[in-house]
């Protein structure tokens, strides 16, 4: 007798759910990625308990049309690619279809939703992967996803949850790198109603780098601008002088996403080289351009790793950049000011 079935929806999104869902913060980086991706210019993130008990992400983006508002909750749906041929130039920062469905199966999830302008929306409430509500009402332009009780379905997980404190940290940690790769957009991070990050999104990423770490900061910062045939590089590194006990001021994006890269990290430390004293590392934030065909970001289900088909390049084009500032500094030296 046959033994092999395949497995209903629920279960299978269960499953993605324990690669895409690790904790509260996964939750916000998807949510407030797909706003990013809605062409949004004011995102607003409200957690309590460290987001274990909500995560509400607004946003004023294209919102979701009525048609697919339960459709964007089935495994493998997308708006953002259609074609093999698109993963080898993906320009958003979603495109696997994998995070609504994901979230609905081990939360409770009320979407609120608008594509025009007249004011007329839809609400649709999803509880344990099961629709409990699915109807027009009055939305103002935008998408407004309120995530409760996350994993109340899955103990196990649950229970593997850190403290507040933690969970709330690994919130506000990739707040401020989506607030350093978007400063176009005014984002805002707030928690049992205490404002942890607000930034005006005026474009100006060295505002943004004094929102994030203070003014102090980000006057020790240095402009930094290179561009070769392949990549461009532009953002702040950090005086010399001004250093940290670790590695965590060091952000990279690439084509405007966050990513984790040791090469890269490797790169800016090289170039440092003996300016920084032992076991101190530089702030840094910069955004590489490339071509989408050089960078290879499904890798990953929470896409922080890519991979580069020009790394041999790449890792001396940064180090290089960086060094030809900072020798410039070390040349002229110019105090940081006191304010
Ligand atoms: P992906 O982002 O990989 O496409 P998701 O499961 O995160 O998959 O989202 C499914 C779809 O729902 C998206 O492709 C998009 O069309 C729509 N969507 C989700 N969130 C938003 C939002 N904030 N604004 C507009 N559309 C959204
Ligand atoms: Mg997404």
């Amino acid at each position: 007798m046959a033994k092999i079935h395949i497995l209903d929806e629920h279960i299978a999104n269960q499953i993605a759910a324990g690669e895409v869902v690790e904790r509260p913060a996964s939750v916000v980086k998807e949510l407030v990625e797909n706003a990013i991706d809605a062409g949004s210019t004011k995102i607003e993130v409200t957690v309590e308990e460290g987001g274990l008990q909500s995560i509400r992400v607004t946003d004023n983006g294209s919102g979701i049309d009525p048609n697919d508002c339960t459709a964007a909750f089935y495994r493998h749906a997308t708006s953002k690619i259609e074609h093999s041929r698109d993963l080898f130039h993906i320009t958003t920062l979603g495109f696997r279809g994998e995070a609504l469905p994901s979230i609905a199966a081990v939360a409770k999830v009320e979407l609120v939703t608008s594509s025009g302008d007249e004011g007329l929306g839809h609400r649709v409430v999803i509880e344990g992967g099961k629709l409990i509500a699915d109807e027009t009402i009055a939305a103002p332009r935008g998408t407004d996803l309120i995530i409760r009780e996350l994993f109340y379905n899955t103990p196990a997980r649950l229970k593997y949850m850190k403290t507040i404190q933690t969970e709330l940290g690994h919130i506000s940690d990739f707040m401020y790198r989506m607030a350093l790769s978007h400063p176009q957009i005014a984002f805002s991070l707030r928690h049992n109603s205490n404002s942890l990050l607000q930034t005006v999104g005026n474009g100006d990423l060295l505002q943004v780098i004094a929102a994030v770490y203070g003014t102090q900061a980000a006057k020790a910062m240095l402009p930094i601008q290179a561009e070769n045939l392949d990549f461009q590089l532009h953002g702040y590194i950090s005086r010399p002088e001004w250093t940290r006990s670790n590695r965590n001021g060091i952000s990279t994006m690439v084509n405007g996403r966050y990513i984790r890269n040791f090469g890269v990290n490797q790169a800016i430390q090289r170039a440092y080289h003996t300016l920084l004293p032992i076991n101190r590392f530089p702030l840094a934030v910069f955004d590489l351009r490339m071509h989408p065909s050089l960078v290879d970001v499904n890798v990953h289900p929470a896409k922080l790793e890519v991979r580069f088909s020009k790394e041999q390049e790449l890792y001396p084009f940064v180090e290089q950049s960086i060094y030809q500032v900072l020798r410039q500094e070390v040349l002229i030296p110019q105090p940081v000011k006191q304010s």
